[in-house]
Formats: structure tokens, C-alpha cells, sequence
């Protein structure tokens, strides 16, 4: 179920953001991989995929990714919902891959390899 989101949740997450000409980029805390993550609602998430739900008014099903390959990223028009499979296309098609295996654990470009340290 989904709580209702209250106006300080969302005044507290949206002023982490530096609107810039083109990509709105996270001014809170970091992931290894450089996504985005806050405390909302109580709850740890993925700041991007917080933007999904503020935006569309549901979580992603799956995976938010983005246009403009820029994890800190979190404007609206730069998310879009993909599957897993569409994920690792455009990582693939990124060249990310590599850089994932140094980082060992964190995946870029995959909310799911977070599961266990931020919760969907
Ligand atoms: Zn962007």
C-alpha cells in the first residue's frame, strides 16, 4: 500500500535537487555508483526512482533508468521505466558493464542490485 506523501517528504526530497538547463542532479548523499538516495517516507530508496513515483504517482515496476546516462539525474523527462532486460541493453549498450565488475557489488544502472541496503 501505498502511504499518502506528505508535503514536508516532498519539500525535504525535490530542494536536494540543482535544477540545471538539462539534468536536474541529486545534491544529497551517493551511492559508490553515483545514484542518488535519501531517506523518504521513512524508508531508504533510489532518489531517481522517488522522482518516478512523485511524477507518475506509482513506483517504477521494474527498473527507472535514464536517458542521459547520468545517475545523479532525476528530471522527470530524463526517466523512463524499463524492465531488467532493458537495463542491461542499455548498460551493455553504454559500455558500463566493465565498470560495474570494479565496483564489485553495485551494479550501475540497476536498482536491483541494491536490494538488502536501500528498500523498494
Ligand atoms: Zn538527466
Amino acid at each position: 500500500m501505498q502511504r499518502d506523501i506528505t508535503f514536508d517528504a516532498w519539500w525535504r526530497f525535490t530542494r536536494q535537487y540543482l535544477i540545471g538547463d538539462d539534468c536536474w542532479e541529486w545534491q544529497g548523499k551517493l551511492t559508490p555508483d553515483g545514484y542518488g538516495y535519501c531517506s523518504f517516507m521513512g524508508r531508504t530508496h533510489l532518489a531517481h526512482r522517488v522522482m518516478f513515483l512523485l511524477v507518475r504517482g506509482r513506483w517504477p515496476k521494474d527498473c527507472a533508468l535514464h536517458r542521459c546516462d547520468n545517475p545523479r539525474c532525476g528530471r522527470p523527462d530524463h526517466l523512463w521505466e524499463g524492465d531488467r532486460a532493458a537495463n542491461n541493453a542499455d548498460r551493455d549498450a553504454k559500455g558500463r558493464t566493465a565498470r560495474g565488475a570494479r565496483h564489485g557489488r553495485w551494479n550501475p544502472g540497476s536498482p536491483h542490485h541494491l536490494r538488502g541496503y536501500l528498500i523498494e
